[in-house]
């Protein structure tokens, strides 16, 4: 296809904008899918999503258009994840395309998630066109909506196009708005093969399927492709389109989109980002490189019954192939055994993962405290500074006489709340000690932006904050680096054992009010023995807050009067199914919810 003729977008928006439904009508409109084809979500609704249960890899989709000048325009759409873990991925898919479509619910107006993806937008030089949605609603409001983009991002909004992606309206303003307001990519034909490697998955059919987007050269069928960082050769069995289900072509040229498949093993052996080029007569310079996107957040996951330790190990293995992102290594924990300390990219990430091991591998998991990455610095000979150590692990915090001080990760947080709840908001930031940085104000919206530390984040913050909010807040967050802080290890000890599982790394100040939460928490959560069982936090050797589950009087089989048999074997019965879900430490049972629950902070 001639460059002029072509047009790559992504769509932006906050969740919930109806950027799924815009795409499907798109799709609809321009009879990319016959109709007895088409159903909801069309995008979204692609195998490896719903494998994932949730929008994380971006999709795209071609689509013909024949636009009001007679041309008929190739459209290649990239969708992009809308979640804050995944950044990332956002960030990287913008990359491949030169335009956005930025939609915005015309009935609630920009949110947090808008802003975030527009910025990258923005940061990747992309041509934006505002889309007004939900336009049919009577709530709608396009003149407020539009004042407030440009208010708040600084993008012109006159000629926003007013859409209704449900009832259909304003479908061909958007398809005229693409071919006219957003630039042809641009590239050379003749230069040598320099294809950006944007995505990649594993397909149960085709092995290993990658996304790619041709800046210069042509991409053909047969070609021996070498990928420029790993140095990896390969012919290339398949190349194609989505359309959106794939199709087979010949050739890619400058500016198309289209995927490949090539015998590659694994999807690790494919990195985002990567420089594809021919083996021979190839390109001397690669593109310019992404960053590889990098765990945040690490946790342990063990299994409940240990017997189970290698079921673990594979599903592990299995599921780290495919998602690069995730990473893991063995872990031994005094109290939980053998299990493995996992990397991801967020919280919603290790969700995912964690589900997909106990619902496809039927195994049933301990997770740990989900900690941060802290740089540890050790105190170094003759008042030198020392080494620095990444803490992946409370568990293996040095001893404090031999460390000199930490660091903690931190990020910026972009917060916006209706008004009424915006006292509850700024609570809770202090809370999480947060220092404001910005606070302004878009109609009757605030929008406030904190400096938090990443650890009083990552566990419940989106929780709470959703709680505290009735969910009329939204929420968006980058990481900003490193800063030193009175930062502790403590420990918790149940019947004067460490359990090292619930060991947490917090702020010095905070220590005693997050001790004092947790044993109380796990006074409930632990069940009665037959014997008295003190709980305590401790930093280092020094106990800060204690509670004491008392003992269990007599047999509880005793209360049900002795005729009734039925009653009494339900109640064995119930203590026992409880009973696999413990785990035993020393001689106490601990249920494996204790571990999460012990750390929400309500
Ligand atoms: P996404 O999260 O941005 O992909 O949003 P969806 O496309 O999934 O849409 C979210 C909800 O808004 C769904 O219930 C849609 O049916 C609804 N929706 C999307 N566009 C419109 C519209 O133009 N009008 C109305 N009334 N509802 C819409
Ligand atoms: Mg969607």
């Amino acid at each position: 296809t001639d460059l002029k003729h072509i047009r790559n977008f992504s769509i932006v928006a906050h969740i919930d904008h109806g950027k799924s439904t815009l795409a499907d009508r798109l799709i609809q409109s321009t009879n990319t899918v016959a109709d007895r084809d088409m159903k909801e979500q069309l995008l979204d609704s692609m195998d490896i999503e719903r494998e994932r249960g949730i929008t994380i890899k971006a999709n795209t989709v071609r689509i013909d258009y024949q636009a009001k000048d007679g041309e008929t325009y190739v459209l290649n759409l990239i969708d992009t994840p809308g979640h804050v873990d995944f950044a990332y991925e956002v960030s990287r898919s913008m990359r491949a395309v030169e335009g956005s479509l930025l939609v915005v619910d015309s009935t609630q107006g920009v949110e947090a998630q808008t802003l975030a993806n527009v910025y990258q937008a923005i940061e990747a030089d992309h041509e934006i066109v505002p889309v007004l949605n939900k336009i049919d609603l009577p709530a709608s409001d396009c003149d407020r909506v539009a004042e407030q983009i440009e208010d708040v991002i600084g993008i012109d909004s006159t000629d926003a196009v007013q859409v209704s992606a449900k009832s259909g309206i304003g479908i061909e303003d958007t398809l005229e708005a693409i071919v006219t307001r957003l630039p042809a990519p641009t590239g050379d034909r003749d230069a040598p093969l320099k294809a950006m490697l944007v995505d990649s998955w594993y397909d149960a059919y085709l092995g290993v399927v990658v996304l790619v987007r041709i800046m210069d050269g042509t991409l053909r069928k047969g070609q021996r492709i070498t990928m420029m960082q790993t140095g990896a050769n390969y012919p290339v069995d398949r190349i194609g389109v989505f359309r959106p289900e794939m199709a087979q072509v010949d050739e890619l040229g400058p500016g198309e989109i289209g995927f490949i498949t090539a015998s590659i093993k694994q999807v690790r052996d494919t990195k985002v980002g990567d420089t594809i080029t021919t083996e021979k007569k190839g390109a001397e310079e690669p593109l310019e490189g992404f960053k590889p996107s990098q765990p945040v957040v690490f946790c342990g996951l063990f299994p409940v019954d240990s017997a189970e330790f290698e079921d673990l190990r594979g599903a592990i293995e299995k599921l780290a192939l495919n998602d690069a992102s995730f990473s893991y290594e063995m872990e031994t924990s005094a109290a939980l055994g053998f299990g493995f300390r996992c990397g991801f990219l967020g919280l919603l990430h290790l969700e995912v993962i964690r589900d997909r091991i106990e619902r496809e591998y039927n195994i049933e998991l301990i997770t740990t405290a989900p900690s941060v990455i802290y740089h540890v610095y050790m105190k170094g000979k003759d008042n030198e500074p020392g080494e620095m150590i990444e803490l992946h692990n409370p568990a293996d915090m040095p001893d404090l006489s031999k460390v000199d001080h930490l660091e903690e990760p931190r990020i910026k947080a972009t917060i916006m709340v209706p008004d009424e709840y915006l006292g509850d908001v700024l609570k809770l930031c202090q809370d999480r000690r947060g220092i404001q940085e910005d606070l302004t104000y878009a109609g009757s919206r605030a929008m406030a932006v904190y400096d938090l530390p990443l650890n009083e984040v990552v566990f419940d913050f989106y929780d709470r904050l959703k709680s505290v909010t009735k969910g009329y807040a939204s929420f968006d967050y980058q990481m900003t680096g490193y800063r030193e802080d009175t930062l502790v290890k403590m420990s918790i000890l149940v019947n004067e054992e460490p359990v090292d599982a619930l060991s947490v790394m917090v702020h010095r100040d905070r220590a005693e009010l997050r001790g004092r939460a947790m044993c109380e928490k796990l006074k409930d959560l632990i069940p009665r023995h037959m014997f008295k069982i003190p709980i305590q936090a401790a930093i280092g050797g020094k106990v800060i807050a204690r509670e004491t589950l008392a003992a269990l009087r007599k047999d509880v089989t005793a209360k049900c009067y002795g005729g009734d048999m039925t009653r009494k074997k339900k109640l064995l019965e119930k203590q026992k199914a409880g009973k696999k879900k413990m785990r035993q430490f020393g001689k106490v049972d601990i249920p494996q919810e204790a571990f999460i629950s012990a750390l929400k902070m309500d």
